[in-house]
């Protein structure tokens, strides 16, 4: 079966700007992206697979996506990544070498779209020599598969019911989380950029790592006028989440908008010793 898909985050994006007009500027460099993910009309294919066929796999623990062919050509997603890479190298995220590196193992087909596939705790698999570090290769990713791998689970995503998944990855792609949100309900629901999919994870329990020591998980406040945004971090293996509180911030964005228009959080965490698996693309290129 097949959908056109849609991805429009412009307005989202707009009244996001609208709150923060100090970063209008530096958030910029998106733009290209939304204008690019709104306007593409591929048609998508669909994973089509039963509640049976996609629960059994989740009882497994394992991500939708393990256990399918690769859903893209490298034709499919050349658009996207040409423009993910051009971007990357445009605010200085990358070394020009390890992008051509890249860009040269593409053309000659030694690297496609299944090297920038969620892999066990990482975005991508690329081998070393090729040079990119672990955010740029996950914003590759995020660029050039966030549009397909969106409508690949369209039809699954209502499958996903309470206690079938407990772990920090996305069920559907097996993504990192890339954002928090705290539901109505007091729950907390994880975002996954790569797929656009969520799935609900405790609260006291840190998703990269797993350790659920309360003395353990910090949460950094960032400034006062920012109120329902916090820094969920841990202490055992380092690792942060933005999170934000829906029930303050009613008004708020897309996940994917709220990490993008928040590169300053990304900053105090960093500052303070903190890592994510794909800092936003802003954070990364500025010299630490
Ligand atoms: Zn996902
Ligand atoms: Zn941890």
């Amino acid at each position: 079966m097949t959908v056109m898909s849609s991805l429009d985050l412009r307005e989202d994006w707009r009244a996001l700007l609208g709150r923060r007009p100090a970063l209008a500027e530096t958030l910029a460099v998106y733009e290209g992206i939304l204008d690019r993910w709104a306007d593409s009309s591929a048609p998508v294919v669909q994973v089509g697979w039963t509640a049976e066929q996609c629960r059994e796999r989740w009882a497994r623990r394992v991500p939708l996506l393990a256990e399918m062919p690769v859903p893209f050509s490298p034709e499919e997603v050349e658009a996207l990544l040409g423009l993910a890479l051009g971007l990357l190298a445009s605010v200085g995220a990358a070394e020009e070498a390890a992008l051509q590196r890249f860009a040269e193992a593409w053309d000659r087909g030694g690297i496609g779209p299944a090297a920038l596939l969620p892999a066990q705790g990482r975005v991508g698999s690329l081998e070393p020599e090729i040079g990119l570090e672990r955010n740029a290769v996950a914003f590759l990713a995020c660029v050039s598969l966030r549009p397909g791998l969106d409508g690949l689970f369209s039809d699954c995503r209502v499958q996903l019911v309470d206690g079938v998944w407990d772990l920090g990855v996305c069920p559907f792609c097996g993504g990192p989380p890339g954002f928090a949100d705290i539901i109505e309900d007091g729950r907390r629901r994880l975002a996954c950029h790569l797929c656009g999919g969520g799935w609900v994870y405790p609260r006291l329990r840190c998703p990269f790592c797993g350790n659920d020591r309360a003395t353990d998980l910090a949460r950094l406040q960032p400034e006062a006028q920012e109120e329902g945004y916090v820094i969920s971090t841990c202490q055992q293996c380092r690792g942060y989440v933005k999170e934000l509180d829906r029930r303050v911030r009613w008004n708020a964005g897309p996940a994917l908008v709220e990490d993008w228009g928040s590169p300053h959080f990304d900053l105090i965490a960093h500052r303070q010793g903190y890592w994510r698996p794909s800092a936003p693309l802003i954070h990364f290129a500025r010299p630490a």
